[in-house]
This record gives C-alpha cells, sequence and structure tokens, in this order.
C-alpha cells in the first residue's frame, strides 16, 4: 500500500492512497497547514479519528498512538468550538463538500484562532468515509499583522508628527508621497502637490539644480545633500536643507528618491546676519578690516594679479571730533567713504579698518608707477575737496602708504607691514602727502631669511616647546582641557612666539615637519593627562592649511597615535575658516576621515574670514572659537556685541559647541556666560604656559576661579 506524505510542519502522516485523489494530494502538500487529521464515520452520528499527527494529538490533548479508534468529539476541546466543528464535519460527511471556516477553540495553552478545512475522500478502502481535516492555527499570523499595524502607527506618528519634510519622488521626479510638514509648509492641499516636478511646483530658480541632484540620485544611487531657498504659496522664503537617499525595488533597481529635508530657515538668517556684521562695517557701509584681509589675499594668492595697497589715514581727524563731536565725525567717515568708493574701479576695493583708517586696493595691471602717482594724487584732490556737513564745511587732509605686490612683498602680512611703514614715514614727514614703501625703510627680509635658516635645525636640535593653555568651563568652573601653543627657544633671539615664524615655516614647507613634531609632542601629554580620567580632558592642537594638500595628514596622524597611544578622543584639532573656503574635495576627505577616527574637530580664529558660513552642511564642526578681537572689542562696541549673539545663536541652532579665546577680563567672561557661553580661554584665567607648570597648577586647584 503506498502512501501519500504529507509534509507539515511538525510531523509527516501517511494515510492511504486509494481515494484520496487530486485535491487531498494539492492540500496535504500546503505546507502551512500544521494540524492534520484523519476523521471516519462511525455508528450514527459518531465520527472516530483515524489517524493524526503530532499538532493535532496535542490540540487534543493526548499522546498520538492514545488517539486512534476514539470518538473525535470525546478529544476535541469541550468549548462552543466542538458543536460548530461537529456539525460542519457531519455536514461535509453528508453533502461530500469540501469545506472552509474559522474557530476559536481553547488549548491547554491558551485560545487559539483556526483555520479549518474539511475535505471529504469520496471512496475509502476500508468502506467508511473519511474526512481529512487540516488545520492552521493563525494566533501568531494576527498577532504579526497586528505588530506590523502598531509598528506601522508608530513610523506614521513619527513621519506625520517630524517637524522635517519627507517626500517621494518616482524616476520621473515627480512628487508621489509628502507628509504632513511638507504640506503645511507648502500651504497647498495634497492633490495640488502630489505628480508635480519641484520645477512645477514649488518652482523658482533653485528648484533646477534640485531637479538635477534628484536625478543624481536616481542615476548613481548616491545620497546627496542640498541646501534649497524657495518660496511657498504664500509666498515666504524658506531654506531647507535636503538630504536625498535612493530607494530601490525588490529587483535591486533604483525606484524612487527618498527626500527629508530640515528647514534652516532660521539658521539662514543668523549665517546672514553674523556675515554682514563680521564683514561689513556698520557705520560706512564699507567691508570691515576682516574682509579686507581676505580679499588681498585672494587678489594676490588666488587671481595672482599685481595690486597696489594703499593705507590711508586721516590728518588730525581727532581735532575734529574733539571740536565738533562725534556725531559730525561720524557723517564725515560716512561722506569720506562714499568719495573713495567713487575714486575706485570695478575692480578696486575699499575697506573701513577702523577709526579713521581706511584701505584701498587697485590694480597695477600695467605696472606703471608714473600712472599709479597720478592716480594717487587725484584721490588726494577728490578728498582736498571741502565737505558739507549741516551748517559746517571741512576741510581735511590724509596720509597715505603704498605697497606693491609682487614687488615689494609676496604675503598678505608683509605688504600690510610694508604699506604701514610707508605711511608712518609720510606721517613722520609732516602728514598731508603719500608715499611708496621703500625697502629701507623696514630691516625685516634679512632677518627673515635668518629664521628660516634656523628654523630647519630647530626640530632637531630639540629647541621647540609646547606650552599650553587651559580651557575653563565657567558653569561646572573646571578646566575641561588645554590648547598646545608652540614656542621656540631660538639661540640668538630667546623665546620666540609662533607670530615670529609661523609663516615662514608655512612658504617653506617646515609646517610639516614642526606640525608632526607639535602632534606627537601634544598626543603624548594628552596620554599622560588622561590616565585614570572619566571625561576627556582635551588637548587642542592646531593645524595649518599647509599640513591638507600634498601631504599624507591622515597617514601621518594614525602614525602617531599608533606611536603614542593617543585615544583621538582626546584631542580637538583647531583649523582655520579658510581652510573650509578653499573647499578643495581632499581637505573634506581628510577631515571627515579624521571626524570618523573620533577627533573633535574646531574652527579656530571664527568670524575673521570673509566667509558665507555655508560650509557647516559639508563639513564636520564640532565647536567654534570665537576669536579674541570680538571677545575684546565686547565692552565698548554694540556691534561686536550683536555679532557675539548672533555667533552663540548661530552655534546652538547648529548644535555646536562653543570656546570664547582672548577672555582678558571678569566683565567679558561674564557677558559671554550671560549669552550663553560658558567656555573660555584667555589671560583671565591663565597664560600659555610649559607642560610642568600645568601639571602643578591642576594638581594644585589654581586655576579655577571662586
Ligand atoms: P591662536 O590659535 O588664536 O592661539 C591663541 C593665541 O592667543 C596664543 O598666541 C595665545 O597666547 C593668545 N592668547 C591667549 N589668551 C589670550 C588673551 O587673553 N589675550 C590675548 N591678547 N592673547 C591671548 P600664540 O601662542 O602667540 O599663538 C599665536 C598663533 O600661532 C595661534 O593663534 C595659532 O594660530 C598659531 N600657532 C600656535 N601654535 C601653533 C602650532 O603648533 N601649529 C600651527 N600651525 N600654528 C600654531
Ligand atoms: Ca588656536
Ligand atoms: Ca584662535
Amino acid at each position: 500500500m503506498s502512501a501519500y506524505k504529507i509534509n507539515t510542519f511538525n510531523s509527516l502522516l501517511s494515510i492511504d492512497n486509494t481515494s484520496a485523489g487530486d485535491l487531498l494530494e494539492f492540500e496535504a502538500n500546503d505546507p502551512t497547514y500544521e494540524i492534520v487529521c484523519l476523521v471516519e464515520e462511525g455508528e450514527p452520528s459518531e465520527l472516530y479519528l483515524a489517524d493524526m499527527n503530532y499538532a493535532a494529538a496535542k490540540l487534543m490533548g493526548i499522546a498520538q498512538d492514545m488517539a486512534v479508534g476514539r470518538s473525535f468529539f470525546e478529544l476535541w476541546p469541550l468549548d462552543e468550538s466542538r458543536v460548530l466543528v461537529a456539525n460542519k464535519l457531519l455536514h461535509c460527511l453528508e453533502h461530500g463538500e469540501t469545506l472552509c471556516f474559522q474557530v476559536h477553540t481553547g488549548l491547554p495553552d491558551g485560545r487559539h484562532a483556526m483555520d479549518i478545512s474539511l475535505i471529504p475522500l469520496l471512496s475509502s478502502c476500508v468502506g467508511r468515509r473519511r474526512i481529512l481535516m487540516l488545520a492552521r492555527d493563525i494566533a501568531e499570523q494576527r498577532r504579526q499583522c497586528r505588530q506590523l499595524d502598531s509598528l506601522e502607527r508608530v513610523y506614521r506618528t513619527a513621519v506625520d508628527n517630524t517637524p522635517d519634510t519627507i517626500v517621494r519622488y518616482d524616476r520621473n521626479c515627480r512628487r508621489i508621497y509628502a507628509n504632513r510638514s511638507f504640506i503645511r509648509m507648502c500651504r497647498r492641499p495634497i492633490s495640488e502637490l502630489l505628480g508635480k516636478t519641484p520645477l512645477e511646483y514649488p518652482g523658482g530658480p533653485s528648484m533646477n539644480k534640485y531637479q538635477r541632484a534628484i536625478q543624481t540620485c536616481l542615476r548613481r544611487g548616491e545620497a546627496v545633500e542640498v541646501e534649497l531657498r524657495w518660496r511657498n504659496s504664500n509666498d515666504s522664503e524658506h531654506c531647507s536643507l535636503v538630504r536625498l537617499t535612493p530607494e530601490h525595488s525588490e529587483q535591486g533597481e533604483i525606484a524612487s528618491v527618498l527626500a527629508v529635508g530640515r528647514d534652516i530657515t532660521n539658521v539662514e538668517y543668523l549665517r546672514k546676519q553674523v556675515h554682514h556684521l563680521s564683514n561689513f562695517d556698520t557705520l560706512s557701509g564699507l567691508p570691515n578690516r576682516d574682509q579686507f584681509y581676505y580679499r588681498l589675499h585672494e587678489m594676490i594668492t588666488i587671481a595672482g594679479a599685481r595690486v597696489a595697497l594703499i593705507m590711508l589715514d586721516l590728518d588730525r581727524f581727532r581735532v575734529i571730533n574733539d571740536s565738533l563731536g562725534h556725531s559730525i565725525g561720524d557723517v564725515l567717515l560716512h561722506d569720506i567713504s562714499g568719495r573713495l568708493l567713487e575714486y575706485i574701479n570695478d575692480d578696486g576695493f575699499v575697506a573701513r579698518l577702523g577709526g579713521d583708517e581706511f584701505a584701498i586696493l587697485v590694480m597695477d595691471n600695467d605696472n606703471n608707477s608714473k600712472m599709479l602717482k597720478e592716480s594717487v594724487q587725484g584721490l588726494m584732490a577728490l578728498l582736498a575737496q571741502p565737505f558739507q556737513i549741516d551748517e559746517h564745511e571741512l576741510r581735511i587732509s590724509v596720509s597715505m602708504g603704498i605697497a606693491l605686490y609682487p614687488d615689494d612683498g609676496s604675503s598678505v602680512n608683509e605688504l600690510i607691514k610694508f604699506a604701514d611703514s610707508a605711511l608712518h614715514h609720510v606721517k613722520e614727514c609732516g602728514r598731508n602727502g603719500f608715499g611708496f614703501y621703500d625697502r629701507g625703510l623696514t630691516i625685516g627680509l634679512t632677518e627673515r631669511m635668518l629664521l628660516e635658516g634656523e628654523l630647519h635645525k630647530a626640530v632637531q636640535r630639540t629647541e621647540l616647546e609646547l606650552y599650553y593653555q587651559p580651557k575653563i568651563d565657567r558653569l561646572r568652573n573646571r578646566v575641561i582641557g588645554c590648547e598646545a601653543l608652540l614656542r621656540w627657544h631660538n639661540p640668538r633671539r630667546g623665546l620666540l612666539t609662533p607670530d615670529n615664524f609661523i609663516s615662514i615655516a608655512e612658504e617653506t614647507g617646515i609646517i610639516l615637519e614642526l606640525g608632526e613634531w607639535v602632534l606627537r609632542t601634544a598626543c603624548a601629554a594628552a596620554v599622560l593627562w588622561n590616565h585614570n580620567k572619566m571625561e576627556p580632558f582635551k588637548v587642542a592642537v592646531n593645524l595649518s592649511a599647509r599640513q591638507f594638500v600634498g601631504h599624507d595628514l591622515l597617514g601621518s596622524v594614525q602614525r602617531i597615535l599608533a606611536e603614542t597611544c593617543c585615544r583621538p578622543e582626546w584631542i580637538e584639532l583647531e583649523i582655520t575658516e579658510s581652510l573650509l573656503l578653499d573647499d578643495r574635495s581632499e581637505t573634506r576627505k581628510t577631515l571627515d576621515e579624521l571626524h570618523a577616527l573620533g577627533f573633535t574637530i574646531a574652527i579656530d580664529d571664527f568670524g575673521t574670514a570673509y566667509s558665507a558660513l555655508n560650509y557647516f552642511s559639508r563639513f564636520p564642526i564640532d565647536v567654534l572659537k570665537i576669536d579674541r578681537s570680538f571677545v575684546q572689542g565686547v565692552e565698548q562696541d554694540s556691534q561686536r556685541e550683536k555679532l557675539l549673539r548672533g555667533i552663540v545663536a548661530l552655534a546652538h541652532c547648529l548644535e555646536i559647541g562653543l570656546v570664547a579665546e582672548g577672555v582678558e577680563t571678569q566683565c567679558q567672561a561674564d557677558y559671554l556666560c550671560s549669552i550663553g557661553c560658558h567656555i573660555g580661554q584667555g589671560y583671565l584665567f591663565a597664560r600659555p604656559m610649559p607642560a610642568l607648570d600645568l601639571e602643578f597648577s591642576l594638581a594644585h586647584d589654581q586655576l579655577v576661579l571662586s
């Protein structure tokens, strides 16, 4: 007698095959049926169990081999399902029909919901009619459904209530989903949003860029981030940072793009405000000193143009201020600014450096000193004409010093220094005039060459030392870390601070070797100072932009970590804004990798570069170090104060840490605390000091204030 093998989850059941037919074969091969049981007719209205699998025996609470021949009704659980199942079985027997239905029944291990199928076996070798009963416990399935439902609810609540916008685009860049936040932001019904491309709605100039980004994401299958400015139906402007992520179909093809956007309108507003305050002088509307530095740098290093730098100073401006009052003085400065703007061409540049000092940059394309001279004479004449302010007719004179790039100097600092010394010379010679820089005016160059030669040997001769300046958390009244600052014990000139040699080191490339030495020394110190520390005591190290290009910075950092057993979380890397403004992919990659290793990345001298501050989304930045010029100006200058508040708000908005440097007075420290910046570094707390001194001060709690 051959038998059908019925695969069930738990067991194999053999049944007589003579009568089963196709139907049985089909059903029996369905492995989702767990309970299989063969029921046979007996006395009128009586049904016996002919065979069953393990799961069925378990349901009925009996051993498998004890069940055969017992009454079905005797064994089926005694609850309301028993009558139902009995009726269905009798019906099936009588009419020879296949039946499917659901019951709830109590099992020893609780109530279960079951899908039951009754299949009549039309004839049987035993001469009595039989029914194959297949039952499946669907409780688990229902539980899973419920779980899925509740999971779905959780996600839906999150998606519906997140302030972020979530939108899905299909392969044709058409919107196929939008969450509530997006709909709210657009102020349009959803029907008008779906099916549209970004260009169709909301449209506007930046949507071209956005749509291209979506297409790139679809094509390359890589996530991208874009910053967008757009207007909603009420015409209010929004700025969003959107992350586009490709979504794949089951076949693994890119089917759509999910766009998750964060409204950064606030951040953008603060960014603009900080940018304006940090780059323009409010009185004259002219660019300020910081922007001037940046522009000069840009003109000579990036454009490589021939430039004349003119430093201009009003003669005896104090007299006007003192005799006619500051408000007249202010108007005069404003009007002078107007004339200076009139003087420069489109390719020139004028900035107010502060007080009555201005700087002018003019292109010297023809390299013709006679023309330049005439042009400056023209400027003198223009400014010599009287200014009418209220009832006063004011006449002024100015002194100007001029330095030429590249003839006189090749760096920003040199040019400024040389133009300044030319200006000084003019003043000493009686003011009201101008003069060109003459080499005789400074003796700087030879000294510079000497230093350069000595610097080459300084590392090997161990003339270098790191000083450390503590950083104080004023909320917790604790020293939380320090900054490593380089010192050079020059045998000829004594102890030198970096201002005297870092630029030489950068120009000559010595900075690479120097930088490695600094990092190695600082890492070794960090290992010592973090011994047995719960919280990392971070040592900040200054990195020069030169170290990032054409040099395997990451490799040397990793080597130093391995050599010193230093952990990245003990080190903070201070970089300057100008490095980020360059935006080389090499720099970005290195910074990302350093950040991924666990280093903290801080922007040094924050606020001094002429920057649009839009690098925050592209670079991994943890901390802003507010430049000391802002901190120190704050007591006298309301513009600086506004700017400081702007920077603090920006940092909070971006969830970036803040450190104020150059804190010299209690008043500055208190003010900083009051606007939300409690970490400070500066002479008020401590000057930079040798490692041993710092250890001593830390051990004796000398650095915390009352
Ligand atoms: P920085 O990174 O802005 O460092 C802070 C400078 O401000 C230090 O000058 C410090 O002595 C000074 N300072 C600290 N507190 C106060 C204060 O309350 N008032 C005032 N007026 N100044 C304060 P330092 O040590 O002369 O360093 C000058 C610059 O040299 C540094 O400016 C940094 O840009 C650079 N530098 C220092 N060490 C290194 C280094 O190892 N590598 C590189 N690449 N650059 C370095
Ligand atoms: Ca620094
Ligand atoms: Ca700094």
